[in-house]
């Protein structure tokens, strides 16, 4: 698990898989409603990752990344929106970056090291991870960001922090900074010097806790005590580089019974062809509304094929998939906030209306609880829910916060060598460790 973390990918270049799939459905059979987050974490976090992860006590990690709780907020009788957007930069990357930033923080202090988080992000991820790790001793982080392809607020909240976090403004879309970063974690120099180790959604250290929520949510709807209710679950994932989609599936595999997934995408719609033509095409990513789901060639494809590997037949079971335009994703908006009064931002809105579409295609009602992943707050998201709804959402205190900041980002090319230029010569100068160790 340590190297897990720290290490990002595995040496020869692919992505970490937890090896052993853990059987869950004891210690579930005992959560209900009442279940609050924190034990749902906490007996989870044990389970996974064995009681001495990492000489430090479960209960008080969980307790010092999760000071925000997922909401599960009902829409309609059988509609639910799980709203994974209250942490530090209201989006559920709060999740698993809080969690991370925890687990390193811990391996740190025990092993008096430093570390240098470097993340690509398509938004929500650096903004997140920014938040987590902000102001620790010990760690600090380098976002790579593509210029222009996120929103104004996105901007600040990456570019604002400051101090241990700094931001490179990359000439070039969200897959070139994917790979300059992958690049960089191959480069076996560069790893060693600055303790190099990543957050994306490929850390297990990030992906394991987004399971934390499906598995708070499943106990909410019934749990052990309503089996039969939860058993009939079909949680709709707004979906980019499929992290979030990996981590319930993976909560699947470690037997919460439910209905399947829905994994919704806009025009990047990578998995749902490969889900109906069996293909994998990996490709360019398109600009859309929801551009945290700008995602081309997903880099949890790999783990998400490796669930199924042994019994293929099971995906078709589990998982279904449906991509939704940014007309429908406006209309959807609109519908949501018509029938419900609820605004939503157009990420969860892709997975409002992926379920619809694939109900009214099957000509059936619902079976069973649907629960959307409310995956950002709708103020992230002013100008699209202004041109949707004719008002703009009201911000939550700590997006005014990043409002109100001055942009801080130094701009580089979309290249291995630009990134290790930085890396190797500016960046002491311009992101210090906050304080040196003792
Ligand atoms: C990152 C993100 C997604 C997509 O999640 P993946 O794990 O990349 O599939 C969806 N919505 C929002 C708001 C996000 O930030």
């Amino acid at each position: 698990m340590e190297e897990a973390v720290f290490s990002g990918l595995a040496p020869d270049g692919g992505l970490y898989v937890p090896v052993a799939h853990p059987d869950l459905r004891a210690t579930m059979a005992g959560w209900d409603d009442k279940t609050p987050f924190l034990e749902v974490a906490t007996t989870a976090t044990r389970a996974l990752l064995g009681p001495d992860f990492c000489g430090c006590d479960a209960a008080d990690v969980a307790g010092r990344a999760f000071g925000f709780t997922p909401v599960l907020r009902p829409l309609e009788d059988g509609l639910f929106v799980l709203e994974l957007f209250h942490g530090p930069s209201c989006a559920f990357k709060d999740f698993g970056a809080s969690f991370l930033a925890a687990v390193m923080d811990a391996y740190c202090a025990r092993r008096a090291r430093t570390a240098t988080v470097l993340v690509a992000t398509s938004g929500d991820t650096g903004s997140a991870v920014a938040q987590a790790f902000r102001g620790r001793s010990s760690v600090r982080v380098v976002i790579l960001y593509p210029s222009g392809r996120v929103s104004d607020l996105q901007e600040k909240q990456l570019t604002t922090v400051g101090g241990n976090v700094c931001a490179l403004e990359v000439a070039g879309s969200f897959d070139d900074c994917q790979r300059m970063a992958k690049q960089a974690f191959l480069d076996g120099e560069l790893v060693r010097e600055l303790g190099l180790t990543s957050a994306n959604s490929i850390n297990v250290g990030r992906f394991l806790p987004q399971s934390f929520y499906y598995l708070w949510c499943w106990a909410a709807l019934g749990g052990g005590r309503h089996r039969a209710r939860s058993a009939a679950t079909l949680f709709t994932v707004p979906s980019g580089n499929l992290g979030n989609l990996a981590s319930g599936l993976y909560a699947w595999r470690w037997g919460m019974d439910v209905a399947g997934f829905l994994a919704a995408t806009n025009a990047n719609d990578v998995l749902p062809e490969y889900l109906s033509s069996g293909t994998f095409r990996p490709r360019a990513s398109v600009r859309t509304l929801s551009n945290a789901m700008d995602v081309g060639d997903p880099s949890n494809m790999e783990r998400i094929t490796e669930l199924f590997r042994a019994e293929p037949g099971e995906v078709e079971i589990v998982l279904s998939g449906q991509a939704v335009s940014d007309a429908q994703t406006i209309e959807g908006m609109r519908d949501a906030y018509r029938r419900f009064g609820y605004v939503m931002d157009p990420h969860t809105a892709v997975g409002y209306v992926a379920e619809r579409a694939q109900r009214e295609r099957a000509g059936r009602p619902r079976s069973g609880p649907v629960v959307l992943l409310g995956t950002a707050h709708p103020a992230k998201f002013e100008e699209t829910v202004r041109d949707a709804l004719g008002f703009a959402p009201a911000l939550p205190p700590q997006l005014q916060e990043a409002a109100r900041g001055r942009k801080v980002a130094v701009g580089v090319e979309p290249t291995r060598e630009a990134l290790k230029a930085f890396l190797t010569s500016d960046l002491d100068r311009i992101c210090p460790y906050q304080k040196a160790l003792v």
